[in-house]
């Protein structure tokens, strides 16, 4: 989409007139807003704060008139640029209503995680995804990715805890789903397609349309939009009674296939988590390993499962801890919370670690296949990588590490590496989405029948392409451009 040239201050001057909130076009304003946790750098015109419907409504029509790109935006956390964007930023943090029910809550999209958790807590309960972010996403931004967490296993993405959404359309319409909506043509469409979606646990890749059966899925179609399909102002979530008498496992193996073959039988006991950290973390954490660890499983039980006493038979590798201590579970889970932190303290000043194949999701069974499809690539490309993730997912987080000048290979890593992982029924991005990084692969993804629902869903949502252009339909490739590193 091509932006009008026109100065920044005269979008928010303009913008200013019509509406009461807070705009900004200053320099430093427009530089914190233009990166996120991805590895790109946009810089957009202004950044508006709409404190209510009404100021999103007359932001996205002034949008619309000028042709002005509009990207709504969380806590900036996300990791492929997806809140990245060249015209109006939309900070939603003013959209911050709490509204409890006995088994679901009502949350304004601007509403922190953290926050969420902390009045879940006195009712005993919480929600089920939870990104190792922690505290600092927003709901609106884990819709936007559909986002998952540690665990998952137990209780799904966002798209399998989202109730209702209400969302501000590209005409500056108030749409609420499932409710009215003229979408008879498009279930249809949907029906006719035999959409070939992989069969995985969790998948961020495209519009989810796998999970839209009748008008009454319609809000799901919103997990994972990225903000191409409407601006959230809230949603409607379900929520669960807190876990009790968790018990945390510690094991260690000498390599990533080891824990990766024995993955598929620990699941087969209920755990609520298991998840991987390597070699390049463990180094950091605060537990004693033994020298010759390839990686931790931490393998989590909560309730009554009864699984947990078959750990000791089943697992090759070597338990290294036994936790029920909930002040203990939860620092040990810290260590697998930071893996990120931790990567970056793996790399030298020289070497980047961009986001780009971090996300891959296979199933389970086939993740000792991954690992070596990533052998081959690493080999062929002289690369060392940095390997950790919701192993029980099956979704490994992968990062590359190059040197700055040899980012001119990413492009080749990627088409190397999605190929194979679409190649073996997993999907390119679980959790993180496809943003600036993957969007060009959606069309890789999935077949040119399910592409084309895909671009009519985004044609009636947005048929003048002003949200989030770009994002999971795109026509030019955004892999390499705007990377800051
Ligand atoms: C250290 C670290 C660990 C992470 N661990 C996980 C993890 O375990 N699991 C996981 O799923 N993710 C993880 N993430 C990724 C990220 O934290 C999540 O995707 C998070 O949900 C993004 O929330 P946000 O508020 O920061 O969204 P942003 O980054 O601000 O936005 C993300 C997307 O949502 C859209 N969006 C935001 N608000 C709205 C709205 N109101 N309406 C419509 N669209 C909107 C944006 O346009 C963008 O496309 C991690 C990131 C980091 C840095």
């Amino acid at each position: 989409m091509q932006i009008p040239a026109v100065k920044p201050s005269d979008v928010g001057l303009r913008l200013a007139k019509i509406v009461k909130c807070a705009i900004s076009w200053d320099e430093h304003v427009r530089n914190f807003y233009s990166v996120d946790a991805s590895s790109y750098t946009i810089k957009p015109q202004v950044v508006a704060f709409p404190r209510n419907e009404s100021d999103v409504i007359k932001i996205i029509k002034f949008a619309k008139r000028y042709h002005i790109p509009v990207t709504p935006r969380g806590a900036g956390t996300g990791l492929v640029g997806s809140a990245l964007g060249r015209g109006i930023i939309l900070d939603m943090q003013n959209f911050d209503r709490i509204k409890l029910g006995a088994s679901h809550v009502e949350v304004g999209s601007g509403v922190f995680k953290g926050r969420l958790d902390k009045i879940l807590k006195k009712q005993d309960r919480v929600i089920g995804p939870d990104p190792s972010i922690g505290p600092f996403c927003t709901i609106g931004g884990m819709i936007g990715t559909n986002a998952s967490g540690i665990h998952s296993l137990k209780y799904g993405s966002v798209i399998d805890n989202i109730i209702q959404v209400r969302m501000i359309g590209s005409s500056g319409n108030v749409i609420k789903l499932p409710g009215k909506y003229n979408a008879k043509g498009m279930i249809k469409k949907i029906h006719l397609s035999d959409n070939t979606f992989p069969k995985v646990s969790k998948n961020s890749c495209g519009y989810r349309i796998d999970k839209v059966f009748a008008e009454k899925d319609l809000h799901k179609l919103i997990a994972g939009s990225e903000g191409t399909l409407g601006i959230i102002t809230s949603a409607k979530l379900r929520t669960y009674p807190s876990p009790k008498n968790i018990l945390l496992y510690v094991i260690h193996y000498k390599t990533l296939s080891d824990a990766a073959r024995d993955t598929p039988k620990i699941l087969g006991l209920g755990p609520s988590a298991v998840e991987l950290v390597d070699s390049n973390i463990t180094k950091h954490i605060k537990m004693t390993v033994p020298s010759s660890t390839g990686c931790l499983l931490f393998v989590e039980f909560d309730g009554t499962v009864q699984g947990r006493k078959q750990i000791h038979k089943i697992t090759s590798g070597k338990i290294i801890k036994t936790e029920s201590n909930a002040a203990q579970v939860k620092k040990i889970w810290s260590f697998r919370n930071s893996a990120l932190a931790y990567s970056l303290q793996s790399i030298t000043k020289n070497e980047t670690m961009p986001t780009l194949i971090e996300d891959a999701v296979v199933p389970v069974k086939r993740l000792p296949l991954l690992l070596k499809i990533l052998g081959m690539i690493s080999k062929k490309y002289g690369l060392r990588t940095i390997v950790y993730g919701h192993a029980g997912n099956g979704n490994l987080h992968i990062r590359p590490v190059l040197k700055q000048k040899d980012l001119g290979i990413i492009k080749n890593i990627a088409v190397e590496f999605f190929s194979a992982v679409i190649g073996i029924g997993g999907s390119i991005t679980g959790e993180h989405g496809d943003g600036l990084a993957r969007s060009e692969f959606v069309k890789l993804q999935y077949d040119a029948k399910t592409y084309s629902i895909f671009k009519d869903i985004k044609k009636q949502f947005d048929p003048e392409n002003i949200l989030n252009p770009g994002k999971k339909i795109s026509s030019y490739s955004t892999v390499t451009r705007n990377l800051k590193i």
